[in-house]
């Protein structure tokens, strides 16, 4: 690829070097979790060596410092995805705790007898369980958009599943198991057509597409920092204002209250209201960073790179006799699930980490998607900018290899 100078930006990442059983590393998993850049290692140093302290607090100078770093963390998330307001950023601990968030919040002021949440059917397991859970509580059901064998949503029934009970659509921007981009323009205009608030997930979007929550109209998003180039541990929830005013706190505890007495606590406003106990400053303060990073090179400049890639990913593997794409849908983001012949993905998967090629295998917390497609998992490689051609072709002849074991 010539579009981004991929010598100089491995350099950015030391674990890019490391070698696995005596062979160079090539990193195929970043939908799992993506490496960091020496600026976000850098970043969290420099916070403990030089200004650790408690946020919101202090009289103190390095509280003061903390919090002005925190506080500028969440002004460059607000940036990143183009927010009308800060506030409107809350710090979580990932996609699975901002779901949790909204779910029991949303939940517990909305959701009734009878009612019901539509969520999609290549949901992660973090965007069912909630559901799930809160569904339980209220008596309240979850209900799904179908898709097809190619793992594509079957939107023409959207508009039927889309009745008076549904209080909330809770859909992946892109999958995590098939690659999938969705059409969550297309979701939220139908879903706010008949008044419902949409959530996205964006956990694998967020890093591969630019997004402009205002432009996409979305009521909710969230995403996790860790697959995004930061930290683990820190993420982040989006929410219009006014929703986020309509919702009771999630937690109780210091910070996202104004005052307590034993007879009356009076909370605190956004976003602090959902900001309860310490907060994991070290991890806002790298996910800045990751975000400075990202947007040095410019999403737009890594969605092309990556799309480069994963087509020409595509065309190679495709050459392999014996293996099958799951998940084929024209609209994709850098994942591609295989499966080679009847073989087990977990054994394709342990030859190519012999080979220093790591990928993931399993249902990738989607356990509905693989029985739907009646498959016990896949092998999935997963590509992140600094992923290169030739690190495709040793993927290639890795499978190969595995193959020719296997056969
Ligand atoms: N949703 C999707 C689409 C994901 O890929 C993931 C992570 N695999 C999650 C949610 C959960 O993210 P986390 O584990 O960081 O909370």
């Amino acid at each position: 690829s010539g579009t981004l100078n991929l010598e100089a930006i491995r350099k950015d990442f030391p674990i890019l070097n490391t070698k696995v059983y005596g062979k160079q590393l090539v990193y195929l998993d970043n939908g799992a979790t993506t490496q960091k850049p020496q600026s976000v290692i850098d970043a969290v140093d420099r916070y403990y060596q030089q200004y650790n302290s408690n946020v919101h607090r202090g009289v103190h100078l390095l509280s003061q410092q903390a919090t002005e770093a925190y506080e500028a963390a969440r002004k460059t998330i607000a940036s990143f995805i183009h927010t009308k307001h800060e506030h409107e950023v809350i710090f979580t601990k990932g996609t699975t705790d901002g779901i949790n968030l909204v779910a029991s919040c949303f939940g517990r002021a909305f959701l009734k007898p009878g009612d019901s949440i539509l969520i999609s059917a290549m949901e992660h397991h973090s965007n069912i369980v909630p559901w799930q859970m809160i569904c339980e509580e209220k008596g309240a059901t979850v209900k799904v958009i179908p898709m097809d064998t190619k793992g594509v949503l079957q939107m023409d029934a959207l508009s039927a599943l889309l009745d008076d009970s549904v209080k909330l659509v809770a859909c992946t921007y892109v999958s995590n198991s098939l690659g999938t981009v969705n059409p969550v323009r297309d979701i939220i205009a139908q879903a706010h057509a008949k008044g419902i608030p949409v959530l996205i997930d964006a956990a694998q979007a967020i890093q591969h597409i630019p997004v402009d929550v205002q432009e996409l109209d979305v009521d909710f998003m969230v995403f996790s920092g860790h697959k995004l180039y930061g930290p683990t541990g820190i993420g982040a929830l989006y929410g219009k204002e006014e929703w986020l005013n309509k919702l009771p706190p999630y937690q109780g505890g210091g910070d996202m209250i104004k005052t307590v007495t034993f007879a009356k606590t009076v909370y605190n406003e956004l976003p602090y209201k959902f900001e309860a106990g310490t907060p994991d400053m070290s991890g806002a303060i790298g996910l800045a960073a990751a975000i400075d990073y990202v947007q040095g090179i410019g999403l737009a400049a890594i969605q092309q790179a990556e799309q480069e890639l994963l087509q020409y990913a595509l065309k190679q593997l495709s050459q392999i006799e014996g293996l099958r794409f799951i998940g084929e849908s024209p609209e994709r983001s850098g994942v591609i699930s295989f499966l080679y012949k009847n073989t087990h993905p977990f054994d394709v998967g342990e030859l190519l980490d012999k080979q220093g090629i790591a990928v993931r295998t399993g249902h990738h917390c989607c356990q509905p998607v693989m029985d739907f497609l009646e498959i016990p998992g896949t092998a999935r490689a997963s590509f992140a900018f600094y992923n290169t051609f030739e690190e495709v072709d040793m993927l290639v002849a890795g499978i190969k290899k595995a193959a020719a074991m296997l056969d």
